[in-house]
């Protein structure tokens, strides 16, 4: 039975595109894709359907002269080989070759046409892989653990909760129309690989003694998010074991969906609402939807190592290994893509993982087929062991691509890394992002420096610039970075980082890291 959508005699006033999403669930737009407008083309497609496309996961691309983005959903970031040639297979036929791994752990398309949809849903479909949501006003993408399965560092292997999750949620119209965007997390790594405060639910790993029993499971947050407003997420007083994370995701999702705020779409986040309510008031409802819920048990959260890999590890099984590669911001061709999906079938465990910080794994490889493996050509640019700052550069898309980009990311990001790696040594790791405008895709309020696109006057007219900030870090000591004075000029950002870093380089005090 349909559930009652309360909202619409609650009073509250609405903001417009909640009356598109009155008129046509996000989800019909699929189908309207398949049948009429991959057949009547681009100019067919009417404004409102087009803000709808994200339900089916794409986004017009700059300029808006009929081509697309698409985002491919990848539950925990793991891909079986099929999965992963698929995607390649789509890159090359209809992508202009081009391969971005995102912030979520999904792979993003450029250059789609809305001919191409049905073709690319269907050979999707045929791995198990969708994009259908992985954009809109619904429960996206899942992220996790990418190393689920053969993590030493995690309690429990959280593949098929991650998998559990996302199939009751995908495609499922009491869900499809929450009041905006809506993030999960579900990782049992001690190091936060999923980066749990900044999802709007995030489970993370604990342990409570239950009639004399240790049981493993899970601690909630709530509320995280980025964008202009950034909010880390909050602790629910709550231990959710393994067999209730389900539950638990439903009675939260549901609470938002039915109470969250549709008047102004940029105060509409699940952050908003526990901002108001509080954690306290949040749980009271939301034991009034469930029952009663544990109490708290033991966090396992130790530390954050900001979903970084690169090298070559042992994994929890003897005798085999994982390999993070370092793909430069995120970007890779589908020709390395394919060849990757070669070697983790010929060598690994028929896997690639994708992680928060835009990188990829193999996994499963013997002892003895590492140096073979490291030996691939593939693996020269891809490489297990980069240079400090290319190997801790995140971008957003930027204005290459993005219609809300107010400068250009990627290709900056990608050069100032090298500029950072040819005049300054540093025996630390720095992790600089860049994002194009406040939406934050490239997650920058949490590195240790970020750089915000922004726009300067000069006596030439308007040119690009950047606020920069400082200091972000997740996990324990959680905090987002602090925006430092100053505008600094697109092409002054190379240099500026350069003296900051050595700045810092000079004054550090012993055992002092950048995030201190
Ligand atoms: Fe586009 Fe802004 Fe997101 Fe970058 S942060 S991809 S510019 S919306």
């Amino acid at each position: 039975m349909a559930y009652e959508p309360i909202w619409m005699n609650s009073g509250e006033k609405l903001n417009k595109f909640e009356f598109v999403k009155m008129q046509k669930d996000g989800l019909d737009v699929i189908r309207d894709i398949i049948e009429t407008y991959s057949k009547t083309g681009y100019d067919s497609i009417p404004e409102d359907d087009k803000t709808l496309f994200k339900w089916a996961g794409v986004y017009e691309q700059k300029p808006k002269d009929g081509y697309f983005m698409m985002r491919i959903r990848i539950n925990s970031g793991i891909l079986n080989v099929a999965q992963a040639r698929a995607l390649g297979e789509i890159a090359k036929l209809y992508g202009r070759d081009l391969m971005d791994v995102t912030t979520r752990q999904a792979i993003q398309y450029h250059w789609l046409r809305v001919e191409d949809f049905p073709d690319i849903f269907k050979r999707l479909e045929e791995v198990g892989l969708y994009s259908y949501e992985a954009c809109g006003d619904c429960p996206r993408t899942i992220v996790g653990n990418p190393l689920a399965g053969i993590d030493p560092d995690e309690l429990m292997d959280t593949t098929s909760l991650v998998d559990e999750v996302n199939d009751f949620f995908l495609m499922n119209r009491d869900f499809s129309n929450l009041p905006r965007k809506y993030k999960m997390s579900i990782s049992s790594n001690k190091f936060n690989n999923a980066n749990a405060e900044i999802n709007d639910l995030a489970l993370t790993p604990a342990v409570k003694v239950i009639d004399g029993q240790e049981v493993i499971g899970f601690h909630a947050h709530i509320g995280g998010g980025l964008s202009a407003k950034p909010f880390l997420a909050r602790k629910l007083d709550v231990f959710v074991r393994p067999d209730e994370v389900l539950k638990l995701a439903v009675g939260v999702t549901t609470l938002f969906r039915d109470h969250g705020y549709r008047e102004k779409r940029h105060h509409a986040r699940l952050k908003f609402l526990i901002n108001d309510w509080g954690v306290e008031k949040f749980l009271e409802k939301l034991e009034e939807l469930l029952g009663p819920l544990e109490r708290s048990g033991e966090d396992r959260t130790e530390g954050w190592q900001a979903a970084y890999f690169d090298g070559v590890h042992p994994q929890a099984q003897e005798g085999l290994n994982y390999i993070g590669l370092n793909v430069p911001v995120g970007r890779l061709n589908a020709d390395e893509w394919l060849q990757l999906a070669d070697i983790a079938e010929i060598y690994g465990d028929g896997r690639i993982r994708t992680t928060m910080s835009q990188n990829i794994l193999l996994s499963g490889i013997p002892n003895e087929k590492v140096d073979e493996v490291l030996e691939q050509p593939v693996l020269e640019r891809l490489t297990p062991f980069p240079k400090h700052f290319m190997s801790r550069s995140v971008s957003c898309t930027g204005n290459e691509f993005c219609n809300l980009a107010i400068v250009e990311t990627k290709e900056r990001a990608r050069r100032v890394a090298q500029y950072l790696d040819e005049h300054v040594q540093l025996d630390e790791k720095i992790r600089i992002h860049f994002i194009g405008c406040p939406n934050a895709c490239g997650q920058k309020h949490i590195a240790d420096i970020g750089l915000q696109g922004a726009l300067v006057k000069t006596p030439n007219g308007m040119i690009d610039a950047f606020d920069i900030a400082v200091g972000g870090i997740l996990g324990p000591n959680a905090r987002f970075n602090k925006t430092l004075k100053g505008r600094v000029k697109g092409d002054d950002v190379p240099l500026v980082l350069e003296q900051l870093i050595l700045f810092y380089k000079d004054n550090r005090i012993e055992d002092e890291s950048f995030h201190d």
